[in-house]
């Protein structure tokens, strides 16, 4: 078994384990790959361990691994940090894009997303934990964004990003809270299932908390290195 192979089931194990802690079925709890400054063929190598969704910060970076391994079929997360004049890109080549923070973002994915490509998955991202970033909406601007986006064409909205600081584990329940509070203001609801939270050092308290998937890089791919 390469090394790939068993970092991926130790992480599929430890989401197990989470699972039986909360008493929760390990079916609802996804692993999204996060794969940031890791060359395409390290993806291809993780794509054979059975791997399927990778998710990606930085677009240019990510537009190439798109081209290079668009024999694979990967659904591509962006989960980096959503800019105005980068949205046309991220309609058209992605399956899921998790920082989406403010209406206009949501109109512009919306407008320019394809009518020959199924809806754009959309997770709204919150600064649950009252970080000093300016990513992410305000907890209490949740309940009006869940209206507004959830009526738009070509989207289908399915719920709450957050990245909480490091060791603020209560932000998993509050994020887990608020993620149950407004899917009522949902035009459908029943498209409301994801709770993307929890990465490489908190994916536990995360699925404790009710998290449907984890978003995992170090765990998987070793460290980064941002030298190069
Ligand atoms: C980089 C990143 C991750 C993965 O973090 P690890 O600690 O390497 O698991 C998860 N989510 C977001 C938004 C990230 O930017």
């Amino acid at each position: 078994m390469n090394t790939l192979q068993a970092a991926r089931n130790q992480v599929l194990e430890q989401i197990e384990h989470a699972c039986q802690q909360a008493g929760r079925k390990v079916e609802e709890v996804s692993l999204l790959a996060v794969s940031k400054t890791h060359p395409a063929e390290l993806l291809a190598q993780m794509y054979a361990t059975g791997q399927r969704s990778f998710g990606e910060n930085y677009l240019q970076e990510a537009l190439d691994k798109i081209e290079e391994l668009s024999d694979l079929e990967i659904e591509w997360h962006f989960i980096g940090h959503v800019q105005r004049n980068k949205t046309k890109h991220l309609a058209e080549k992605f399956d899921w894009v998790h920082g989406v923070d403010r209406l206009i973002i949501a109109e512009r994915l919306s407008n320019q997303r394809t009518a020959d490509q199924a809806p754009l998955n959309i997770c709204i991202q919150v600064n649950i934990d009252a970080q000093d970033s300016k990513d992410g909406c305000q907890p209490a601007d949740v309940a009006e964004l869940v209206a507004q986006i959830s009526r738009l064409e070509n989207l289908k909205l399915r719920g709450l990003m957050v990245i909480p600081a490091p060791g603020h584990a209560q932000a998993f329940s509050d994020a887990s809270t608020l993620f149950k509070q407004v899917k009522s203001v949902h035009a459908h609801p029943e498209d409301w299932d994801t709770l993307s939270m929890g990465m490489s050092g908190d994916m536990q308290q995360a699925i404790e908390a009710g998290s449907t998937m984890v978003r995992v890089g170090t765990a998987l791919f070793g460290a980064r290195d941002y030298s190069g």
